[in-house]
């Protein structure tokens, strides 16, 4: 067994921790003013401009396919990726990018959307939550039927992330006469469809409502096959479930530090707070937790490498990754005492953000369905990949 990175992966992961220490990291002060004054974090163009220059450290498209340009990175190295992001919470992500199930676009979306999407000149969003249909997905309602050459779009999706700044929805509506009979469609905003932003306890990404008010969408925007969206909506949340715990690791470990070095310099009764059990007691807490989320996203991670179905792995890291790195974020604040509360540092407004984390792509409650279930059922051995 081997714990160890290859040199081309350790080559790769220092290269993003530089990439993100010398350019990211140091727009975390404006970023924090521009929280206080209610301003983007990144202006659309500032993330671009961003991503260029990522573009020269050779990052642009982990996920994507070479033969669009990208590094089509195995998942492991892509785990190791999200988490040196998630050590700033400035909002900057690689460019070169698209949702998985943008590449079963046809010839002609694939120019339309696909491309334009990969060189960031297009921004889409995946719309599948309703009002009345978040985790309990089969409830969706929004509808589609055929109408001449065109289909017909009715109803309501709600927390769609840039669901405001959207250019185009990917969007999950009811084709026939069963929910699980879902179509994806290609829908661009100047088709119809309206948004409205939600106001939310994270800064960034407000996720927005959207309204479809018999909206027409022409035959030749269907995404994959008739009555094959749900296939491709169950693929595009599983994928996040390692993303997000790969993340967490980062933030954890940022917070980390940022602890340790507190707690060895902040004096009180006349000693280091680091000298006192209490604090000894959140730091080692929080470097088990965290050391366990990481093994646990890279197995998720390597399991998708090895072309093994992920579901299981990707629901234990999910949920363990979330949960961690709530706690990890709070322990930090308690050591930092009234600094950790103030809008002077990152650590509240990480305390907000990663709140979110037990709830979207699947809830806490979701993924320990899942798990139990596939024990239960004896889908899954104890043990997983070595029983
Ligand atoms: C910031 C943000 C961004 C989002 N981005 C997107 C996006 O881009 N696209 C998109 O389609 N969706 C998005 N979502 C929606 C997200 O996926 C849903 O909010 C999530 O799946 C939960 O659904 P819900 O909010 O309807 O909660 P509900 O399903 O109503 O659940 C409420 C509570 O009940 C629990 N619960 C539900 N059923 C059961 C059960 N059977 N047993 C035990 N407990 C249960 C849940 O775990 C939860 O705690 C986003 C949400 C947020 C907050």
């Amino acid at each position: 067994m081997d714990f160890g990175l290859t040199d081309e992966q350790r080559d790769i992961r220092d290269t993003a921790r530089a990439f993100v220490t010398r350019e990211v990291v140091p727009l975390e002060e404006e970023m924090l003013r521009r929280e206080r004054t209610g301003e983007p974090a990144l202006r659309r163009d500032e993330l671009r401009e961003l991503q260029s220059r990522a573009r020269r450290f050779g990052f642009w498209g982990m996920s994507t396919p070479e033969a669009y340009g990208g590094m089509a990175l195995p998942a492991v190295t892509q785990s190791l990726l999200w988490t040196e992001l998630g050590r700033t919470p400035v909002p900057f992500r690689f460019g070169g990018e698209a949702d998985n199930i943008l590449y079963e676009a046809s010839d002609a979306q694939r120019a339309e959307y696909l491309l334009p999407t990969i060189e960031g000149e297009r921004l889409g969003c995946f719309a599948l939550t309703e009002p009345d249909a978040g985790s309990d997905v089969a409830g969706i309602r929004l509808r589609a039927w055929r109408d001449g050459g065109d289909w017909v779009l009715r109803g309501e999706k709600t927390f769609i992330t840039f669901g405001d700044e959207a250019d185009y929805a990917i969007v999950i509506a009811v084709s026939g006469s069963a929910a699980r009979e879902a179509t994806a469609f290609l829908v661009d905003r100047k088709m119809g469809w309206t948004s409205r932003p939600i106001e939310t306890m994270g800064s960034w990404h407000t996720p927005a409502a959207l309204t479809f008010d018999d909206v027409r969408v022409p035959a030749s925007n269907v995404l994959g096959e008739v009555g094959g969206g749900w296939e491709l909506a169950m693929r595009w949340i599983v994928r996040g479930r390692y993303v997000i715990p790969s993340q967490a690791v980062g933030t954890a470990e940022r917070c980390l530090h940022m602890a340790i070095a507190h707690a060895n310099t902040r004096v009180t009764f006349g000693r280091p707070i680091g000298e006192r059990q209490a604090i000894q007691w959140m730091i080692a807490d929080s470097e088990v937790e965290l050391e366990a989320a990481r093994w646990l996203a890279l197995r998720c991670a390597w399991t998708v490498d090895q072309g093994q179905p992920a579901r299981h792995p990707a629901a234990v890291a999910k949920l363990y990754g979330a949960g961690m790195v709530n706690r990890v974020v709070d322990r930090t604040l308690q050591i930092f005492g009234g600094m950790g509360y103030t809008r002077d540092l990152p650590i509240e407004g990480w305390y907000r953000a990663v709140r979110v984390l037990r709830v979207l792509e699947g809830t806490d409650e979701m993924q320990r369905m899942i798990i139990s279930r596939d024990l239960l059922r004896g889908y899954e051995k104890i043990g997983g990949h070595l029983a």
